[in-house]
């Protein structure tokens, strides 16, 4: 089960030992470009075992082999929604536990001189707010685009969201809870602070550079 502190009451942060061992590795500067990718897809799908246990489920009945056997189903459909582009990395790997999920885009750029998030591209199921939403990005920064995401999903009449970061910074999180209190925010870590760029510390660098090779 992750943890949760008393300062982030909507923060879960993960405590197993194999999400903390492939972080580490995903954090380590020498790790390369192939490597990285695999990693982050891997965490998130370890990670999306718990961010899903409260999917809702309708029953269901299906025929063994041998006899009528009463089970569930997802009763909601689900639609992953990563941020542009570096949540393209922790992708595939819900996607691997979710197969039939929706993965609806979400362009978010941040402006290097402000650091304010600049929104040009969202394209989402029509149905979006039927079913479970979540928004993938990994690193939870000063919370800018998570917050716009956020906000647009819940304009399109989402209410059943969550967010799925790797690292978050305090800042981040502080301000999701801000504007946001009633999503949860599942990260591998909570790292210490933000630099003067915004970049988070000790963190990984920057994903989307280190997971497409755009350095
Ligand atoms: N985006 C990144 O990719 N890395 C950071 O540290 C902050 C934002």
């Amino acid at each position: 089960m992750p943890r949760t502190t008393e300062r982030f009451p909507m923060l879960r942060v993960f405590d197993h030992p194999l999400i903390l061992h492939k972080l580490t590795r995903a954090r380590d500067a020498a790790t390369p470009p192939d490597e990285f990718r695999r990693l982050l897809n891997e965490i998130a799908g370890l990670m999306v075992f718990e961010v899903s246990r409260h999917f809702p489920v309708a029953p269901a009945e299906v025929e063994t082999p041998l006899a009528r056997a009463a089970g569930v189903r997802l009763a909601r459909p689900v639609t992953l929604a990563p941020i542009l582009r570096a949540g393209l990395g922790m992708t595939d790997g819900i996607l691997r536990l979710f197969p039939e999920a929706r993965v609806g885009h979400i362009g978010i750029q941040r402006d290097e001189g402000s650091h304010l998030p600049v929104a040009y591209y969202a394209r989402l199921p029509e149905d979006v707010a039927a079913g479970p939403v979540l928004v993938i990005d990994p690193m939870l920064a000063t919370g800018g685009s998570a917050v716009h995401a956020v906000t647009h999903l819940r304009e399109r009449g989402c209410r059943d969201i969550q967010l799925v970061c790797l690292v978050a910074a305090p800042e981040g999180v502080a301000r999701m809870q801000d504007v946001h209190p009633h999503v949860p925010i599942y990260a591998a870590a909570l790292d210490e602070r933000l630099d003067d760029r915004a970049y988070i510390v000790p963190g990984l660098g920057d994903a989307g550079d280190r997971l497409f090779g755009t350095f």
